[in-house]
């Protein structure tokens, strides 16, 4: 067990309009979450070595395979069951499968289960007209059910937890910034202010969401891939499948034991280097979700802006970290806590943490410091830094 070292809060920094706009305008986009290539390619096995290799992103610089637990745990390569393994493009990322199971089940229940994390996007698209997400943007009131429900309900558990610092209501904001979009852009102050003023998680009435005539626009993107992980686990689940991982660029569960080892290792990735590991996170049975800010950036007149939003201010919020990896029983809470814990800073993340029954972390700070809970090295939970 480490304990943790908590550097000194970096102030809040608020950049400044470049001069020149026009001239000094450079993106840099880089997709979400490093994009993720099939195993065959990556994993090649001699006996029990297995070889890791990088890969070139469909937009982007070259990205390493976040999903290190993969490659190192082949089990072709130490003579174990094969699993099945499937990648799809969904979500704006490549999901993986990979489970254990025969030849009758694997196929179909892993379509199944590609099939439900659509049906989540959908249901989770902000922009979708017609949608009850987007009667509630206009003002128009929806009953807001089912999977929306539960991701709300996730949402808010978190957001009031960690005092609005995750705030699924910033979706103004959000499309004000492009982020999600192929046109990222520096706002104006004005336009950012004006669309923080119909933003505040204390907007989100407790309880039945949304009968009222709120018009809120809901932005999900902090925490719907981690529920759909969970969703799509439960199809592998329910169709008796024993054990698997299922990883949305960097959102993943694993479920069941898997075969050989009992862990699964997974890669964090340095953010200073996106194509090296910070180190090796192992775990039985869990999610694991990372939010950092060289997952999606752009750069403008010299200043690099990420994806993740200070819901007080509406800018990219610095506080002093640049990854965070946290560990939860479901992934949909793990997303929204890795991207609250971001937002709050190493002091106040580590003491969500900590408070949260059943949540870990790795924090990697602005100065490469990596601090941890203090239940990494217990039972289930291992790191090492590399
Ligand atoms: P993640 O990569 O899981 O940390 O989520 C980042 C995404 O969540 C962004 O692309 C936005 O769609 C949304 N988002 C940005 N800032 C916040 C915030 N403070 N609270 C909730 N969602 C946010
Ligand atoms: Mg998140």
């Amino acid at each position: 067990m480490k304990t943790p070292s908590i550097p000194p809060r970096a102030g809040l920094r608020i950049p400044s309009l470049p001069r020149d706009r026009r001239s000094a305008k450079r993106h840099l986009w880089v997709p979400r979450r490093p994009p993720l290539s099939p195993f065959p390619v990556l994993s090649l096995c001699f006996g029990r070595l297995t070889i890791l290799s990088f890969v070139k992103g469909p937009k982007g610089p070259l990205h390493f395979f976040l999903l290190l637990g993969l490659l190192l745990a082949n089990p072709s390569c130490s003579g174990q069951t094969q699993p099945f393994k499937e990648t799809r493009f969904m979500m704006g990322t490549l999901v993986d499968v990979v489970v254990y199971a025969g030849k009758e089940t694997a196929p179909g229940a892993a379509g199944q289960a590609f099939e439900r994390i659509l049906q989540v996007e959908a249901a989770a698209h902000p922009s979708e007209e017609g949608s009850p997400l987007f009667q509630v943007r206009q003002g128009k009131g929806a009953r807001l059910g089912g999977d929306l429900a539960r991701i709300l309900e996730t949402a808010m558990h978190v957001s009031r937890a960690a005092s609005g610092a995750f705030d699924p209501t910033l979706g103004e904001v959000v499309h004000l910034w492009g982020f999600g979009r192929d046109d990222p852009h520096l706002p104006a102050p004005k336009e950012i202010q004006q669309a923080l003023d119909g933003t505040g998680y204390k907007r989100v009435p407790v309880g039945q969401c949304c009968p009222e005539k709120l018009d809120i626009w809901f932005d999900l993107g902090g925490v719907a891939k981690g529920y759909a992980v969970d969703a799509a686990v439960s199809v592998f689940q329910e169709a008796g499948v024993k054990a698997g991982i299922v990883n949305a660029g960097g959102d993943l569960r694993t479920f069941g034991v898997r075969p050989g080892r009992g862990y699964w290792k997974i890669g964090v990735q340095d953010p200073e280097n996106p194509q090296e590991l910070a180190g090796v996170l192992e775990v039985k049975e869990a999610a694991v979700a990372t939010s950092g800010d060289y997952q999606r950036y752009f750069e403008e007149g010299g200043i690099r802006y990420h994806h993740i939003l200070d819901p007080a201010t509406g800018y990219p919020a610095h506080t002093g970290l640049r990854g965070t990896t946290v560990i939860a029983s479901d992934c949909a809470t793990a997303d929204a806590l890795a991207t609250a814990v971001f937002v709050l800073g190493p002091e106040k993340g580590l003491d969500l943490l900590e408070k949260w029954d059943g949540a870990e972390g790795v924090l990697i700070t602005e100065d490469g410091k990596i601090l941890t809970t203090s239940g990494i090295g217990e039972e289930g939970i291992r790191f090492e830094e590399r």
